[in-house]
């Protein structure tokens, strides 16, 4: 934003809908546009601050919109790729809950593709490598090991979309926004310590 320096910042901001629901993440230069034209409010803040001429404001970690958006899209169906299997899943691996990156993560069918185990939201989740080797071609119950969670066919959802666009990292502030508080233990370990 023209007339503020920050010394070279690159903070994100998560956007919240009136609601709190996650929307996006935009740059910090436009979460304080929107803050200087009155459609949002300030939620969270980072501790670093920037200036003008006229003012300081710590920067915006979440903002959210005084107005409700609506969508009408928001329960089409998310189409099955790598990386939507891997954000429904927070990058975890659903045997052992650790965190991965992507690169090192891998698809499991729960009922092996050679039982005829369909492709499906339902039956392929995320899996670490070692666990992805341990479980083999065996079922769960076979392999002696448990799901973390029942697979599930995920709706459209802001929360994946901003997973994705995140690279799998978040600052841990926005945490309370964007997951179910009773998913949070296998989601913890996608924040970052900012
Ligand atoms: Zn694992």
């Amino acid at each position: 934003m023209q007339g503020f320096y920050g010394g070279g910042m690159s903070e994100q901001v998560l956007l919240l809908n009136a609601t709190y629901e996650p929307l996006k993440v935009v740059p910090w230069q436009k979460a304080v546009q929107l803050f200087f034209q009155g459609k949002v409010e300030v939620v969270e803040t980072y501790d670093r601050k920037i200036c003008s001429v006229h003012l300081s404001m710590k920067v915006p970690a979440v903002i959210r919109l005084y107005r409700l958006v609506t969508f009408r899209h928001v329960r089409q169906m998310v189409k099955f790729s790598r990386e939507t299997l891997f954000a429904r899943d927070c990058y975890s691996c659903q045997y052992c809950g650790k965190r991965f990156e992507r690169h090192e993560l891998t698809f499991d069918h729960v009922v092996p593709a050679a039982r005829g185990g369909p492709k499906t939201w339902e039956n392929i989740v995320t899996a670490c490598r070692r666990c992805n080797h341990r479980k083999s071609g065996k079922t769960p119950d076979e392999a002696g090991m448990r799901l973390l969670r029942k697979a599930h066919r995920p709706f459209w959802s802001p929360a994946i979309l901003v997973m994705m666009n995140l690279n799998s990292r978040a600052p841990k502030i926005w945490a309370d926004y964007l997951f179910d508080p009773s998913r949070a233990v296998l989601v913890s370990g996608a924040f970052d310590t900012l």
